[in-house]
């Protein structure tokens, strides 16, 4: 009886010498992307998910002026009792939007609030519900520091220093920023744009009946959702069938407008070799096999002036390959400064199978066990087409190329989810 072998045979690929770890592709995709070279003037709120092609140094002081933390007195910090209590008396008022004009004069103290610019002649504030106030009058006690609860001119930011520095991408807080230095217009890199299509005769579109062996497209339906979310001007180009003029033709025609070419399918081994003798005579590119799980093999290179991606074609492996390598590889021509994903390490709940030989990201569920402790915990079968896994997950497991499986109670990478498919 023929013995059967302990490994998947395609394992086997894993320890090819011509294979790429995860760190060895990363390197290599940052190293040979540029970004691209146009930009524009966009309105500040347009700025929204774009990426600065400038530097941004402040025009003023922000705050502009010593101003109230609190509501409350501003008095000169001299009138702060010693022992005992003092009166003062209360000589106006200071609103945000409406300075106190006059000087304050020793004895006496402004009522003021939140925001307002701190009266001259004033240094502290005392909060409303730590006087007592009657009439005109107002006994402050003891307990107060010289310049408490005010907030300085520029302590923000100083006019001429630089807020964000170019390649930095414009979110929620750097927009309000941005709004606070009140700007009307940014200099931002031009959108990228990016073409994608998915491969396979098995391909059926949403709304037809699936005949025996089609399935319906999910990869353009995720690609879809991740480019959008990245800010890209993303053409969706639809499924090409797999054959040879069909593709030949898709690739010119993306070529022909788009600065990144993204496909799912038809460059996995075993598929058909014609895709690599077309991508081959239209440009330059690799196939790479990376030792990692989901998601092994890559295309990647130029065709004529547009960079490619060639995605495996199981829905898992592209969610993988686009958070590891796709994106950032696409935020590099955006122009942007790139940081690794966030990830720190918990305990998993569960033994997680794993061989050595390739990085594993395995679908997890982050969670706080009985003693608020986070702990993960696998979405159970993880196969490359189990869209699911990646569902009901809330983070990746990273388990490194060298480790074999993680017993239960161990320390994992986890990479949460929240912001990985876009932001
Ligand atoms: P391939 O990389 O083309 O060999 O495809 C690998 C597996 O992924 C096959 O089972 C395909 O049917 C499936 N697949 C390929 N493209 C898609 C897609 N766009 N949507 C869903 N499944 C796909
Ligand atoms: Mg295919």
């Amino acid at each position: 009886m023929a013995v059967t072998p302990a490994y998947d045979p395609s394992c086997q690929d894993d320890s090819d010498p011509t294979s790429l770890t995860v760190e060895q592709a990363w390197e290599r995709l940052q190293s040979d992307v540029e970004p691209i070279r146009g930009r524009e003037k966009v309105n500040v709120r347009h700025a929204l998910g774009r990426v600065l092609a400038d530097d941004v140094p402040s025009t003023v002081d922000v705050p502009a002026h010593d101003n109230s933390a609190m509501d409350g007195y501003a008095l000169p910090s001299e009138d702060l009792p010693a022992e005992g209590s003092r009166v003062l008396s209360v000589v106006g008022t200071a609103l945000a939007g409406k300075p106190f004009e006059g000087m304050v004069k020793p004895g006496e103290c402004v009522r003021i609030m939140t925001g307002a610019p701190m009266p001259r002649g004033t240094d502290t504030v005392i909060i409303q519900e730590q006087a007592e106030r009657d009439g005109d009058l107002l006994r402050i006690g003891l307990g107060h520091q010289p310049g408490q609860n005010v907030r300085a001119a520029g302590e923000d930011l100083k006019a001429g220093q630089v807020v964000f520095r170019a390649g930095t991408r414009i979110g929620a807080a750097e927009l309000g920023m941005l709004g606070s230095l009140g700007l009307v217009e940014v200099a931002v890199m031009r959108r990228l744009r990016v073409a994608f299509f998915s491969t396979g005769d098995e391909l059926q579109t949403a709304g037809t009946t699936l005949q025996a062996g089609q399935i319906y497209d999910s990869n353009r339906y995720t690609l879809y959702a991740v480019l959008n979310r990245l800010g890209v001007e993303a053409t969706d180009m639809g499924v090409v069938p797999d054959d040879p003029e069909s593709i030949e033709t898709a690739f010119r025609d993306a070529a022909s407008f788009a600065d990144a070419i993204i496909t799912s399918g038809g460059v996995s081994v075993g598929e058909a070799d014609f895709v690599k003798d077309i991508l081959r005579r239209l440009g330059e590119v690799n196939f790479w096999k990376i030792a990692m799980r989901p998601g092994r093999p890559l295309a990647f290179g130029r065709i004529r002036n547009a960079w490619f991606f060639g995605m495996p074609g199981n829905p898992v492996s592209v969610v993988a390959t686009w958070y590891q390598f796709v994106q950032p590889a696409l935020r590099r021509l955006m122009g942007q400064e790139l940081s690794k994903p966030l990830s720190f390490r918990v305990r998993t709940l569960e033994r997680l199978r794993k061989r050595p030989g390739r990085t594993e990201f395995q679908r997890g569920i982050l969670e706080r066990n009985e003693d608020g402790e986070l702990v993960v915990r696998s979405t159970g079968a993880q196969g490359s087409g189990i869209l699911r896994s990646v569902n009901e997950a809330n983070c990746f497991i990273v388990i490194p190329h060298d480790s074999a499986a993680v017993p239960a109670g161990e320390y994992v990478e986890v990479q949460p989810f929240e912001g990985v498919m876009g932001a």
